[in-house]
């Protein structure tokens, strides 16, 4: 169980048993911005789970594997009762129906969904950590998850507001804009 630092929009407790948990989506092939809204369409399907906020798009230069197309990104909030790990599953199916092929590492792919954050807990499995282990790096994921929740309480105890300051300061983070399309 977790809370939204008081006087936020949603603040309050979250009820037992039901964890608010934030989706990074990005998508580099083909038409990208089909494959994020049917990605959030299948999300949005699952009887055991709610979406709750969406961001923007927001066009992202590829970090990593640099030869290979600018990235749509969106962030996604959602309400489920779903575990950690049932969710992740969840995810990959989805990846798969879509089509995602895994041949490089941070390559080109046409769905790639990622748990960000789960409640505030901190999870370090063979399959699974949370919060995103490379999420505090990337300006993809920071910029949209401020949009839609910068009060929010990570599990370090600072604000999205907060580890989005600190990611400017790095000077790190690649080109950015928000998506006109
Ligand atoms: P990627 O190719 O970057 O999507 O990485 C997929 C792999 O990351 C999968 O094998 C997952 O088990 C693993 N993984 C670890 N933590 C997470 C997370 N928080 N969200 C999604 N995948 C994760």
């Amino acid at each position: 169980m977790w809370w939204w630092r008081s006087g936020e929009e949603g603040a309050g407790e979250v009820s037992e048993g039901c964890h608010h948990a934030f989706i990074g989506m990005g998508s580099n092939l083909g038409d990208r911005r089909t494959f994020l809204k049917e990605a959030s369409l299948e999300i949005g399907s699952h009887p055991q789970l709610r979406v709750i906020r969406l961001s923007s798009l927001y066009e992202t230069e590829p970090v990593g594997y640099l030869d290979q197309g600018w990235f749509l990104n969106q962030v996604m909030e959602i309400e489920t009762t779903l575990t950690p790990e049932e969710l992740l599953t969840f995810l990959q199916g989805i990846e798969n129906k879509l089509g995602r092929k895994r041949l490089i590492r941070w390559g080109p792919r046409v769905i790639d969904l990622d748990i960000l954050l789960y409640g505030n807990r901190t999870i370090e499995t063979p399959k699974l950590i949370i919060p995103h282990p490379r999420m505090y790096e990337r300006g993809f994921v920071m910029i949209p998850l401020q949009e839609i929740a910068p009060d929010l309480v990570h599990p370090d105890g600072k604000t999205t507001r907060e580890h989005l300051d600190m990611l400017m300061k790095t000077e790190k983070v690649e080109k950015i804009r928000l998506f006109q399309g």
